[in-house]
């Protein structure tokens, strides 16, 4: 099996981190909004040489509320936007699941990442995941992965939570952990 040479990898939460959430879910692509900087950010990920992927819970499509037609409409649509600002979202991984369905990849459960790590084949260490829920920590220090929290989405009310994952790193929004990390990176 040919090993992949670039193991430099960015994993994101989809809701709340690249675009913005909403409690009624986000069911079509005109629902699907940006969040300010954060295609930006990708694509300032991308140039450093880091390959970007999502693990996203979507229990919207367990639920009924939408369906796989609109999650890859939605897909274009994210994909489209990066790469209008020179961003590439390598792979999207995501979680169809509800909470009775008692996957392995819902998060804070760790199947997802698992499943990251071994289509990119990258070690959890030093590898970041970043997440404006506290499920999305979990399942990445279930793992050994460094997580990173931001504060748009779901984030300001998961910071007030406290019970963050020790060594987790908060910063306001995804183009601020894109700069901390990368200037973190050049250290
Ligand atoms: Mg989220
Ligand atoms: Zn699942």
């Amino acid at each position: 099996m040919p090993t992949n040479a670039n193991r430099k990898l960015v994993i994101l939460d989809r809701d709340g981190v690249i675009n913005v959430d909403s409690d009624a879910f986000i069911k079509s692509p005109d629902e699907w909004v940006a969040i300010p900087g954060s295609l930006e950010a990708i694509a300032r990920l991308n140039q450093a040489g880091y390959r970007v992927a999502i693990a996203s819970n979507q229990s919207g499509i367990g639920r009924g509320l939408f369906d796989m037609a609109a999650l890859n409409a939605m897909h274009e649509k994210m994909n489209r936007a990066a790469a209008a600002v020179g961003g590439r979202i390598d792979a999207v991984f995501f979680c169809p699941h509800t909470q009775e369905d008692e996957c392995e990849c819902r998060k804070p459960k760790p199947g997802m990442l698992q499943q990251i790590v071994e289509r990119f084949e990258i070690d959890p260490e030093g590898t970041p995941v970043v997440g404006d829920s506290l499920r999305d920590l979990q399942a990445g220090a279930a793992l050994g992965f460094a997580t990173h929290l931001v504060l748009t989405g779901k984030g300001q009310k998961t910071l007030a939570g406290g019970n963050l994952p020790p060594n987790t790193k908060v910063h306001a929004d995804l183009r601020t952990f894109a700069l901390d990390f990368l200037a973190a990176d050049h250290d």
